[in-house]
C-alpha cells in the first residue's frame, strides 16, 4: 500500500495511507443527452481519481443509434469486446427519433438489451434517496419522504419474464395465454447474497419481498433467502408480501434499507420507489453481475432516463442521474465507499446551492449540464 503526501503546504498536510486502484471503465455515451450527461459523469470520475489517487483507465465505445450509423448494428462486436475487458461500463442513453418506426430488432434499444445479456448482469440496483432540497418534488408529503435512503435489488435475468412454456394458443373462447414463473435455488441465492453484501455496507437490514402465501416460487424464494441469511448473522432479515410492500413504500418508506425481490415484483416496486425521489433526471441505476478475478463486480451503470431528444444538444439535461450512476459504480463495482460518498455528498451540496438544471425548478437562472458537472467537481473539493 503506497504512501503519498496530501495537500502539502497546508495545515492539513499529513502523511496518509492511500490505496491506489486501477479503474478500468468503458464509457458508452450513446445518443441524445446520453452524450452530454456521460461527459459530466466522466469529469466527476476524473476528479475523484485525482483526489483519491486512483488510476483511471477509460475507453469509449459505440452503442445504440450512433452505433447503427457508424457500423450498421446497435451493439457492434468491438463494443462487446471492450465491455468484456472493462471492470465496469458507464452508459448514457440510447434512442433516436428516426428509428421510432423501425422493427424492434433494428432499434437502438436492442443494443442495450444485448449488452446486458452479454455482461450477464443478474441484479438491478436502484438507489432511492430523498435529497432534502428535492422534497417538494415528491408527490408525497415531506415528512413521509424525508430521510428515505434505500436500495431496491431486483433479480434481472429469471422469473416470469423468461420462464417457459410461454405463448398464446387456441382461438375463440378457449384462446389461452401462458407465462411461467420459475426460479432455481442458484438464481435466488446469488441475488440474495448481493443484497446481504450491500446491507453490510449500509444499515444492515434486508427486506425480502415475495408472495409466498400464494406462489410456490415465492415459498422457495423465502426458504433460500432464509438460508443465505445464516451466513450474515450481523444483518437483520425480514420478509414482506409484495402487496404490503407496495403499501409500505408509500406509508413508511424509511423502514427500508436493502429490498431484494424477483424480476416482476422488482420491476414494479422500483418504479414506485423512483417516484419518492422526484425528478427523472436524478435517478441512477446499476446492473451488476458476476465477480471478476480482480474482485470487482461486473457492472453496467446508467441513468434511468432515456435520450430525451426534445432537449438534446441544448445543455439543458440534468447530469445528476449519470453522476449518481458513476457514484454507484465506485461503490458496487470497486468497493470504494468513501469515494462514492464524496460524490453523493457533492450532489447534495449542489442541490442545496440551487445551481441546478431547469427540470429541478431552481429559483434563478437554471444552470447548464456542464455547469452542474463542474459544480459537483468543485464540491468534491
Ligand atoms: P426520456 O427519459 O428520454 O424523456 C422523458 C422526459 O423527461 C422528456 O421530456 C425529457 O426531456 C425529460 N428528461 C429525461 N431525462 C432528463 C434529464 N436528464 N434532464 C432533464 N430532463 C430529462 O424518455 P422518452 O422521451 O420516452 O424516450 C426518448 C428516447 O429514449 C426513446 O428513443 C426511448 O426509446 C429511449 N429510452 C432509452 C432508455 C435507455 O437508454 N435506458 C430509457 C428510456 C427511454
Amino acid at each position: 500500500m503506497p504512501l503519498r503526501l496530501r495537500r502539502p503546504g497546508t495545515l492539513e498536510f499529513r502523511l496518509e495511507r492511500q490505496k491506489t486502484m486501477e479503474l478500468k471503465i468503458l464509457v458508452l455515451p450513446g445518443d441524445g443527452i446520453g452524450v452530454e450527461v456521460t461527459a459530466e459523469a466522466v469529469r466527476v470520475l476524473k476528479r475523484v481519481a485525482e483526489k483519491f489517487g486512483h488510476d483511471l483507465r477509460l475507453t469509449e465505445g459505440l452503442l445504440g443509434g450512433i452505433a447503427i450509423h457508424k457500423t450498421g448494428t446497435p451493439f457492434p462486436p468491438e463494443t462487446e469486446r471492450l465491455a468484456q475487458e472493462a471492470d465496469a461500463t458507464l452508459l448514457g442513453a440510447v434512442g433516436l427519433p428516426e428509428f421510432d418506426n423501425v422493427a424492434p430488432e433494428k432499434r437502438p434499444e436492442r443494443g442495450l438489451l444485448a449488452l446486458r445479456k452479454a455482461l450477464g448482469v443478474y441484479a438491478n440496483l436502484r438507489p432511492v434517496k430523498a435529497y432534502t432540497a428535492l422534497l417538494d418534488a415528491s408527490p408525497l408529503k415531506n415528512d413521509r419522504v424525508e430521510g428515505v435512503d434505500m436500495i431496491i435489488v431486483r433479480e434481472l435475468t429469471g422469473g416470469i419474464y423468461y420462464g417457459t412454456p410461454r405463448g398464446i394458443s387456441g382461438e375463440g373462447a378457449t384462446e389461452t395465454a401462458v407465462n411461467t414463473m420459475k426460479y432455481t435455488r442458484a438464481e435466488i441465492e446469488r441475488v440474495c447474497r448481493m443484497a446481504f453484501e450491500l446491507a453490510r455496507k449500509r444499515r444492515r437490514k434486508v427486506t425480502s419481498v415475495d408472495k409466498s402465501n400464494v406462489l410456490e416460487v415465492s415459498q422457495l424464494w423465502r426458504r433460500v433467502v432464509t438460508d443465505v441469511a445464516k451466513d450474515y448473522p450481523d444483518v437483520e432479515l425480514d420478509h414482506i408480501l409484495v402487496d404490503n410492500c407496495a403499501m409500505q413504500l408509500i406509508l413508511n418508506p424509511r423502514r427500508f434499507d436493502v429490498v431484494v425481490t424477483g424480476n416482476v415484483f422488482g420491476d414494479i416496486l422500483s418504479d414506485e420507489g423512483a417516484v419518492l425521489a422526484g425528478s427523472i433526471g436524478m435517478l441512477a441505476s446499476a446492473s451488476v453481475g458476476p465477480k471478476r478475478p480482480s474482485g470487482a463486480y461486473v457492472g453496467l451503470y446508467e441513468p434511468v432516463h432515456g435520450s430525451a431528444p426534445d432537449i438534446a444538444g441544448q445543455g439543458k439535461a440534468n447530469p445528476l442521474a449519470a453522476i449518481g450512476s458513476a457514484a454507484a459504480m465506485l461503490e458496487y463495482s470497486f468497493g470504494l465507499a468513501e469515494e462514492a460518498a464524496a460524490v453523493t455528498g457533492a450532489i447534495e451540496k449542489v442541490l442545496n446551492s440551487g445551481r441546478v438544471t431547469a427540470d429541478l425548478n431552481p429559483p434563478g437562472q437554471p444552470a447548464t449540464t456542464a455547469e452542474v458537472g463542474q459544480a459537483v467537481c468543485e464540491a468534491i473539493g
